[in-house]
């Protein structure tokens, strides 16, 4: 693979743009308005840039790197253009709502969702090194060509991400515990304090705030259309991790009305010592 092609320069379509100039490919991109190419070639994203989808005509893979809802829909209109043997993959964070429909437009499509995000969207926030280290997911399924999954997988490891393959299915439940449902707690957590009767209290809460809120209040404060494409897209999964979700917080409610310290020290004991398997706080 010599030639990529990105369509959508924002936070994702540009630093893997960023990434992959310096891995040495000649990058292509291709974005909604004229300004966000001219911001891109400025910044060494691409190498050539246009508003104008038929530049993907010369890519041996291609990026969709759209917001959730664009994607099928440029899928559609990237198709016609591509050569024979092109990779079409995509970045979107929900896999089994676009994953059919995206294979059967395109024989040699692969879905993939690199796990590295920031509370900002655009082009201005793109960063070169965004994915080393972060999980990189592929959704291959039974229709995929083998060594498309190969060469999907060369990149994402140039990357220097750490690679899983898993079926979209899979992979939307997956995201919905760590991801999606995270982004609804986070939210309502902030929105639970707004909802503090005296302004003053309200006003001392916010200058008290400090790093535990921090981290707690992160994802919720990101942009809002992204939350709520996750939601849209991936509705069943999501409403299932809410549903177990709400019954944690009861069970926590109760021991607390019921004042069951040593309970609530069981539960909090279990919670610390499951962390790490998630997480790792050295990221
Ligand atoms: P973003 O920063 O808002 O960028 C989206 C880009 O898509 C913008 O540059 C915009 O172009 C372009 N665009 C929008 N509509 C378009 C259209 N009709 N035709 C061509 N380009 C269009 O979004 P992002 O955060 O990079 O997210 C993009 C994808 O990455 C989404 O599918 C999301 O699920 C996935 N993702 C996001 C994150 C995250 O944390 N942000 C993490 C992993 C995966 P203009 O600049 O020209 O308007």
């Amino acid at each position: 693979m010599q030639t990529i092609a990105i369509v959508g320069l924002g936070l994702i379509g540009g630093s893997l743009g960023l990434d992959f100039s310096r891995l040495g490919y000649r990058v292509l991109g291709v974005a909604r308005r004229p300004e966000t190419v001219a911001m891109a070639l400025k910044r060494g994203v691409i190498h050539q840039g246009s508003t104008d989808l038929s530049l993907v005509a010369e890519a041996d893979g291609v990026f969709l790197c759209t917001p959730i809802d664009r994607v099928i829909e440029i899928a559609q209109q990237v198709v016609p253009h591509l050569k024979a043997e092109a990779i079409l993959t995509d970045v979107s964070s929900v896999k089994g709502a676009l994953v059919p429909g995206l294979t059967a437009l395109w024989p040699h499509f692969i879905g993939g969702h690199p796990m590295a995000g920031k509370a900002e969207a655009g082009l201005a926030v793109a960063e070169a090194h965004l994915f080393r280290g972060r999980p990189y997911v592929l959704t291959p399924t039974a229709d995929t060509v083998p060594q498309d999954l190969d060469a999907m997988a060369g990149l994402v490891d140039q990357l220097e991400a750490r690679r899983y393959c898993c079926s979209p299915q899979e992979h939307d439940q997956a995201v919905a515990w760590i991801s999606h449902l995270p982004v609804m707690v986070s939210s309502s957590l902030i929105q639970a304090c707004q909802q503090e009767p005296k302004p003053e209290l309200r006003q001392l809460a916010q200058a008290l705030a400090s790093s535990g809120f921090y981290d707690t209040s992160r994802v919720g404060g990101g942009v809002p259309e992204l939350g709520t494409l996750m939601a849209r897209y991936n509705r069943e999964a999501l409403l299932s991790s809410i549903a177990l979700y709400q019954r944690q917080l009861g069970q926590i409610r109760a021991l607390v009305e019921v004042e069951d310290w040593d309970g609530l020290h069981h539960f909090l004991a279990q919670t610390q010592a499951a962390r790490p398997a998630y997480v790792d706080d050295a990221l």
